[in-house]
C-alpha cells in the first residue's frame, strides 16, 4: 500500500471548507449554546479547526471516542470507550467525526449523546462516503462526499500512521513488481509500461534457450546456473505479468 501521489483533498482545500462549515453551523444555531463532541482520534484535527471556524463565543469542547475498524476493513462492531464529562443539558451537541461510512460509528454515537439529554444532537463528518453506508444516518453538516476510496490523513489513519498528514490521500494498492526485472540485471525496456507488449514478441523470448540466463536465485525458471547477461531475454514472460495493473489515480477533485 502507498499514498496517491496528489492528495484527494488539498490542505488549502480542507481550511477553506472548514470555514464554510463553522459559518453555517453558526447561522443554525445562532447565540444557542454549543458543544462539539469529538470523535476521538481521527476527529480530532478536523474539531481543531472546526473550533476556531464557529464564529460563536459558547461553544465546549468533550471527547468521546469509538473504535470500529482494524487496518482497512471495518470489524463491523463499535465499541464506545469515553463520553463527555460535562452535561449536555442546554446545548446542542454536534458530534465531530472524520468520516462518515458505514454509518455504525456516528449511528451508535449519535444515540450514546442523545441519552445524555442535550438540546438536540447533530453530525458534523469531513467525509461522507455515502456508497458504503450500511445504517441510515446522514451527516447535518458534511465536508466533503467522497466515493469509495480508503483516505488518509488529516486524522485518518491506517493503523494509527499518517494522521498528521495536513491533506487527504487515497491509500493505493502496491503495484505488483515486475518479476523479470527483478530475477536478473536487464534494463527495462525503453517503452512506458503501458505501451509494453504483451505477451513479448517472439524473437524477446528466444534468450529461452541460452543456458545460464537465468539466475539460481530465479524461483520459476527450473534452470541453474550462469549470470545473466545484460539484455538477455529471460524466458517468456511470467503469467502475472498480464496482471500488472496501471496504478489508479484519482484525479484531485478539490484543491
Ligand atoms: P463507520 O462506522 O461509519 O463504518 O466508520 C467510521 C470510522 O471508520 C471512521 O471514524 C474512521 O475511523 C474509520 N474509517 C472509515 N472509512 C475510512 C477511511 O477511508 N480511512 C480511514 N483511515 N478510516 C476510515
Ligand atoms: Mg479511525
Amino acid at each position: 500500500m502507498h499514498l496517491s501521489e496528489h492528495p484527494l483533498i488539498s490542505a488549502s482545500a480542507i481550511q477553506r471548507r472548514v470555514d464554510e462549515l463553522g459559518a453555517e453551523i453558526a447561522a443554525h444555531y445562532g447565540d444557542e449554546p454549543i458543544t462539539l463532541i469529538v470523535v476521538l482520534k481521527g476527529g480530532l484535527p478536523f474539531a481543531a479547526d472546526l473550533l476556531r471556524a464557529i464564529p460563536v463565543s459558547d461553544v465546549c469542547v468533550e471527547y468521546i471516542r469509538a473504535r470500529s475498524y482494524a487496518g482497512t476493513a471495518s470489524t463491523g462492531e463499535v465499541l464506545i470507550t469515553m463520553q463527555p464529562e460535562e452535561s449536555l443539558e442546554g446545548r446542542h451537541a454536534i458530534v465531530v467525526e472524520d468520516i462518515l461510512d458505514t454509518g455504525r460509528t456516528a449511528s451508535a454515537i449519535q444515540a450514546r449523546i442523545l441519552a445524555l439529554g442535550p438540546l438536540s444532537c447533530a453530525v458534523c463528518a469531513l467525509l461522507d462516503k455515502p456508497a458504503r453506508r450500511e445504517v441510515p444516518i446522514e451527516a447535518d453538516f458534511t465536508g466533503f462526499v467522497i466515493e469509495n476510496y480508503f483516505v488518509v490523513g488529516y486524522g485518518l489513519d491506517l493503523d494509527e500512521r499518517f494522521r498528521g498528514l495536513p491533506a487527504v490521500f487515497v491509500l493505493e494498492e502496491a503495484e505488483e513488481p515486475e518479476p523479470a526485472f527483478l530475477m536478473d540485471d536487464e534494463e527495462p525496456p525503453a517503452a512506458p509500461e503501458s505501451e509494453a507488449p504483451f505477451p513479448w514478441p517472439e524473437e524477446e523470448v528466444a534468450g529461452e534457450e541460452t543456458p545460464g540466463a537465468i539466475s539460481p536465485a530465479d524461483p520459476g525458471s527450473g534452470q541453474t546456473g550462469g549470470t545473466p547477461s545484460p539484455g538477455t531475454a529471460s524466458g517468456p514472460p511470467p503469467p502475472h505479468r498480464a496482471r500488472a495493473r496501471r496504478r489508479r489515480r484519482p484525479r484531485p477533485p478539490f484543491r
